[in-house]
């Protein structure tokens, strides 16, 4: 009978923007001889690695340069830290197949409101978290996608203009029309108009996008609500009458399947994707632009919830035991390695503006693995 014993990795090296991981398989016949063969893995967790963490990586630098110009040294500090390691675990079967997509078991962010690499793990994340309240919620509800908006406002306004959401948002929820909605799920989204030719060229549009879970015979019966109610509501509760826009639409129908429920759930984690986009307080080629808007940002957006899960979506965010999208485990969206199987580590470090393979080792079944969140 033929045996094999793995001694996984001899080395790694790069071939363009690839990177293989070359290994041993020591192979014993049934005539008690040992030979060696060689595999070679194509890592295809790098590719992932300089399409996507390097890009966020290069503008958490920038953010981090802005936050010491500004004078916020130890922000500064932790942006300038996230990310600066990253390792992925590759699953190895009991026949030495390993796989070429790597999960992210451990790496350090530094969950910054406003850093470009957590806002977009927290989307992966939200995303994951919105799938498993939508499967464990089922077909038993509607989904409306609604959003409020205020006037554009100056960077001087923002901050009271965020309170007055938030406390319009209380008062809204608490309508007696509101009652029809069952569950719902906010984020908040601050856009800049960016385009000089604008008359609102320079000013802020803070908006929330919501979820809201209604009944399945919801727009049949009374309890249906015409945008122009959902309007008036807003209205009353900003106590602002010059509100004009709001928008409503259904997001799903009840004939709900799990592909329905993970495209309700990645439009979910799309609207609420980033609280404010890198590309509009980034301007590499203009450093007091972008001083000027992360002041105003970071300081509108301190302390501030920018997601939040209410009714029966709280309610199975809670059953569920989910995280803190915001500042919770920003590492493993799904879930842990499973300490049974054996993995193979590959370990990145970020130097001088790229990703660099830093270390490769093999987790053996039941090996203790000293993950970071
Ligand atoms: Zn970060």
């Amino acid at each position: 009978m033929q045996t094999k014993e793995k001694s996984l990795f001899m080395l790694a090296h790069e071939e363009g923007s690839n990177l293989a991981i070359v290994f041993n398989d020591h192979v014993h016949d049934s005539k008690q001889n040992t030979y060696c063969q060689s595999h070679i893995i194509w890592n295809k967790s790098d590719i992932e690695i300089s399409k996507k963490f390097s890009p966020k990586k290069n503008n958490a630098v920038l953010l981090s340069q802005s936050y010491l110009r500004i004078g916020l040294d130890s922000k500064s500090f932790r942006v300038s830290e996230c990310g600066s390691f990253l390792e992925f675990a590759h699953e190895i079967t009991d026949q030495g197949e390993v796989s070429e997509v790597g999960k992210l078991h451990s790496a350090n962010f530094c969950r910054d409101r406003m850093c470009p690499m957590c806002s977009w793990r927290r989307s992966y994340k939200i995303f994951g978290q919105v799938s498993q309240i939508m499967e464990l919620i089922g077909d038993k509800y509607k989904y409306l996608f609604l959003t409020l908006t205020v006037p554009n406002c100056s960077g001087d306004q923002l901050s009271l203009v965020l309170d007055s959401m938030m406390d319009g948002w209380r008062k809204f929820i608490r309508y007696k029309d509101f009652k029809v909605v069952k569950g719902f799920f906010r984020a908040l989204e601050i856009t800049r108009n960016n385009d000089p030719c604008s008359k609102s060229f320079g000013t802020y549009h803070p908006h929330f996008h919501v979820v809201l879970a209604v009944p399945l015979n919801y727009g049949s019966g009374r309890n249906y609500i015409s945008r122009d109610k959902w309007l008036n509501m807003w209205q009353k509760a900003m106590k602002d009458p010059s509100i004009s826009q709001v928008d409503i639409r259904v997001a799903k129908d009840k004939n709900a399947s799990k592909e329905a429920s993970l495209e309700l759930a990645s439009a979910v984690a799309e609207i609420a994707k980033y609280a404010v986009k890198d590309s509009d307080y980034i301007y590499p080629e203009d450093p007091d632009l972008t001083d000027n808007i992360v002041v105003t940002l970071s300081g509108a957006l301190h302390h501030r919830r920018l997601v939040a899960y209410g009714g029966i979506l709280r309610d199975a965010f809670e059953n569920l035991k989910l995280d803190d999208p915001e500042d919770g485990d920003l590492v493993h969206i799904n879930q842990k390695l499973n300490p049974a199987l054996a993995w193979l580590i590959v370990k990145y470090g970020w130097s001088c503006g790229t990703y660099k393979m830093t270390d490769v080792y093999i987790k053996s079944p039941g090996e203790e693995v000293n993950d970071i969140e």
